[in-house]
């Protein structure tokens, strides 16, 4: 029987590294693909769907379009890894057998233990979420007035938040709806920890959209109406009404893979993996926001679609290079730059080969609009991109 790779999860870093092992195997192993869903997200692009639900058929590309027909796709949703056994568990009671494994299932969102939030808020990591965050704003505005506008919170100023929030303006602005939108920061600036101008550049196009910024105190508590941010033993919380919440404060690893054995973030339990992507195991790779990927001593790869792309392209080559028993590549993240969207503008910083450190208007927007291309030309058709261009 031939080498048997099993892939998990179609997001950026399962896609890219499916085509890459394609390329390199050309029949050497059998590939067997596994993900929830049958079709791969441009996820760093659903925030679109909260303003416009018809993007969905842009930014979600069936699983046909993406794999050779020699790979063997399987929708499921995994529910352990029995490295010992060298067996995906599946939802259905069914399980795979592998020879290597490629664990790239991405992300859930924490929600940090903080009463009443998971419970409150809408997340954002899929277009069913994306679908319904549409559906709460449509029908928040619906039931208010100018004069009592509904009220929108965002919780947490990362790159999805901002980009909902912006999203959220955008769905405003198109339907004349009465909504108020807040976004909730307990750092001290919108996307923490990131260069000055870029935050003081994302400020100014939020506040021109309209959107309040709240930065520096962390949500305490939420109950069905309100919000409380900040507060402590002398100091009562601030309350927020809220009509609409979502929660885009922090990533945290899937549950599905909590169980299995392998070196794990105790509290997060995002995967360790070595810069060649190799885990605890080494016949289990791990790769995009599901690993914590080493960049160094006390480094670790972003959890960013651009670092999860780049990644699976070594991943995917890794794998093929351990069947071979050839020694396995490291890979280090190269930072290309960032780009923003706030409803139809956008905000660029530290672009390769640019020598303007932040810059918005129409150059970053045309950027915005091109990186969400290329990624669908790469991992689909150019056709499919032109279309997706007007949406992006
Ligand atoms: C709204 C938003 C905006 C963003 N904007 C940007 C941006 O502008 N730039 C940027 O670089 N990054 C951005 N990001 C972050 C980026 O999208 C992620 O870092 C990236 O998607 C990680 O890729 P991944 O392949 O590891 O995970 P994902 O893309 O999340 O893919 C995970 C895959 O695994 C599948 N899966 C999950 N659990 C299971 C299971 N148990 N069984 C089977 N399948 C499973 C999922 O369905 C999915 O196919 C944004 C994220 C969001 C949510």
């Amino acid at each position: 029987m031939s080498t048997q790779v099993v892939v998990l999860g179609s997001g950026y870093a399962g896609t890219g590294a499916i085509q890459r092992l394609e390329s390199e195997l050309g029949g050497e192993a059998e590939i067997t693909w596994v993900s929830e869903h049958d079709y791969h997200l441009v996820l760093h692009e659903v925030h679109r769907c909260i303003s416009t639900p018809s993007v969905e058929s842009k930014v979600a590309i069936p699983i046909d379009e993406v794999k050779s027909s020699s790979t063997e796709f399987v929708e499921s949703r995994v529910t352990g890894v029995d490295v010992d056994e060298r067996t995906v568990e599946l939802d259905d009671g069914g399980s795979i057998d592998y020879d290597y494994l490629l664990v790239a299932v991405g992300s859930a969102t924490a929600f940090y233990g903080i009463d009443g939030l998971e419970e409150h808020s809408l997340e954002l990591k899929g277009l069913d979420d994306a679908r319904e965050i549409h559906e709460r704003v449509a029908d928040a505005a619906e039931g208010a007035t100018s004069s009592e506008p509904a009220v929108a919170v965002v919780g947490g100023a990362g790159l999805s938040g901002i980009q909902t929030a912006g999203e959220i303006a955008e769905y405003r602005d198109e339907h004349d709806a009465p909504v108020e939108i807040v976004l909730v920061e307990g750092l001290d600036q919108v996307l923490p920890n990131n260069d000055p101008e870029l935050q003081g550049a994302l400020r100014r196009r939020l506040e021109d959209r309209g959107i309040e910024i709240k930065c520096g105190e962390f949500v305490s508590k939420v109950d069905e109406e309100t919000i409380y941010v900040g507060g402590g033993e002398e100091e009562a919380p601030e309350e927020l009404a809220y009509d609409v919440f979502v929660w885009t404060g922090g990533i945290t690893g899937q549950e599905e893979i909590a169980d299995c054995d392998l070196d794990k973030d105790e509290r997060s339990n995002r995967i360790h993996a070595e810069s060649d992507f190799q885990t605890s195991d080494d016949r289990v790779f791990a790769l995009g926001d599901t690993a914590l990927v080493e960049q160094g001593p006390d480094a670790i790869a972003p959890p960013t679609a651009q670092a999860a792309w780049q990644a699976a392209d070594v991943a995917g080559e890794n794998v093929a290079r351990a069947i071979r028993g050839q020694p396995l590549k490291t890979w280090t993240h190269d930072d290309k730059g960032t780009v923003v969207s706030v409803g139809e503008d956008a905000v660029a910083h530290g672009v390769d080969g640019i020598p303007i450190n932040v810059f918005g208007g129409r150059p970053a927007r045309m950027l915005k609009k091109a990186i969400a291309a290329r990624w669908i030309a790469d991992v689909a058709s150019f056709s499919r991109a032109i279309d997706a261009w007007g949406d992006m």
